[in-house]
């Protein structure tokens, strides 16, 4: 109850329910409120996020039947609405969380689907940001706060992606709604343990102090690094692992992309510093052992291998002290 009370005050929402991960929360909000039903869902947002989480495979699973509307480049409004008959229960968005269709494009929006029709509209986001990440100079993130005020009637978004807390699956929305979601018997099946419960409390609450969140959230500290600082840092470590190395490789700092991963903004790169390691004999042998001892270390150090050196990128590296006693010994 408190934690959903924090989710409430965090986004607006009448309610909140929370479960395993968001692959479970999508399980449940269609088989509690969709079973023998149909859901439609636009052709282009049919997602595999990786595993056999499918959105097709999972309407099937919760006993729904899936109605695809549009293309894969373009859907109306229209498309919905035609579409919608005496048995649908739901009108779905999901969030395409990590690709992204470019060009000739056009999608519908929750706000469109909402005011145009009284069937409840569900939302995966898939990775929801509870904070404007463009106001800390990130690309942007759909928040679940958003879409709720414009018209969704549920949200549901992952614990450990972009809110940087534990593995959860965290349901926001109308009241009503989450009413049946708890009494389905699946959500015994789903529910998160106390462990996660208390993890993911720790978290949000970081969140009811925005003005200290870029500091004390690990997930938007590391996201939020600035090339230049990552960069000093790289300069600051090379020349103790050039004594060490200097021999058999060269070290560079090297500017560098970071991926962000976790199905969230799949086609930005932030901008950052790497220390390369290229073998002085050109020999790429020499890199792969290089890579497979650093693997075998007591804490592994792993780095990525391309453009015939290893690079190791250091956006993410707070413990210095500890990566050098790794590296230095
Ligand atoms: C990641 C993701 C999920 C699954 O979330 P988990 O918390 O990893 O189970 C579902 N839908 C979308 C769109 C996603 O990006």
């Amino acid at each position: 109850r408190a934690l959903a009370e924090l989710l409430c005050e965090l986004t607006g929402a009448e309610d909140a329910c929370i479960v395993n991960n968001n692959a479970a929360a999508v399980l449940l909000m269609l088989a509690a409120l969709g079973a023998g039903k149909e859901v439609i869902v636009s052709r282009g947002e049919l997602v595999e996020i990786g595993g056999a989480f499918r959105i097709p495979d999972v309407m099937r699973q919760a006993g729904c039947q899936l109605v695809e509307v549009g293309t894969t480049n373009r859907t109306h409004l229209r498309d919905y609405l035609d579409a919608v008959g005496e048995q649908t229960a739901l009108l779905m968005k999901v969030h395409t969380s990590n690709y992204q269709i470019e060009g000739f494009t056009k999608a519908v929006d929750a706000a469109e689907l909402a005011q145009a029709s009284t069937l409840p509209v569900i939302v995966d986001l898939g990775s929801g940001s509870l904070i404007d990440l463009s106001h800390y100079g990130l690309p942007k993130e759909p928040m679940p706060q958003e879409a709720l005020a414009a018209g969704a009637s549920l949200v549901s978004f992952s614990g450990d992606k972009l809110p940087g807390g534990p593995q959860a699956g965290i349901i926001v929305g109308k009241k009503s709604l989450i009413a049946a979601l708890q009494k389905h018997p699946l959500k015994r099946a789903l529910r998160a343990d106390k462990m996660t419960l208390a993890a993911l409390d720790a978290t949000l609450r970081l969140y009811l102090h925005p003005e200290k969140l870029a500091q004390r959230l690990p997930t938007l500290r590391l996201l939020t690094r600035q090339a230049s600082d990552i960069n000093e840092q790289a300069q600051r470590l090379r020349p103790a692992l050039e004594t060490r190395y200097g021999d058999e490789f060269q070290i560079d700092v090297m500017p560098c992309l970071s991926q962000i991963g976790s199905g969230s903004l799949p086609v930005d790169r932030l901008p950052g510093a790497a220390l390369t390691f290229t073998p002085r004999d050109g020999r790429g042998s020499r890199l792969e052992a290089l890579a497979a001892r650093w693997r075998r270390l007591p804490v592994p150090v792993i780095g990525r291998v391309g453009d015939g050196r290893l690079w190791l990128d250091l956006r993410c590296l707070e413990d210095e002290a500890g990566l050098m006693e790794m590296l230095l010994q």
